[in-house]
């Protein structure tokens, strides 16, 4: 379960975010590629934008539940 306290920085604000377990496979780059996205040195992904549509939406969710180290949440603000 990820920790909305422990959400990185890069993080656009909203629903959807990644926390500090992030052990940046990119899995979550290829489920969702309008919404997450890797650092620059690519160490961790972040939510680049929060889901604008259903099918964003799924494929956030769809996202979450494939990330390894469960680092993504949607109960974030
Ligand atoms: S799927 Fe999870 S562990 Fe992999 S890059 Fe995305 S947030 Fe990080």
């Amino acid at each position: 379960m990820a920790d909305p306290s422990a959400k990185h920085p890069e993080n656009a604000p909203g629903k959807f975010y990644v926390d500090e377990n992030c052990g940046g496979c990119q899995v979550c780059i290829g489920t969702a590629p309008e919404n997450f996205q890797m650092t620059d040195d690519d160490d961790h992904a972040y939510v680049v934008k929060q889901p604008a549509n259903d099918e964003e939406l799924e494929a956030c969710q769809e996202a979450m539940d494939s990330c390894p180290d469960e680092a993504i949440g949607d109960d974030g603000e």
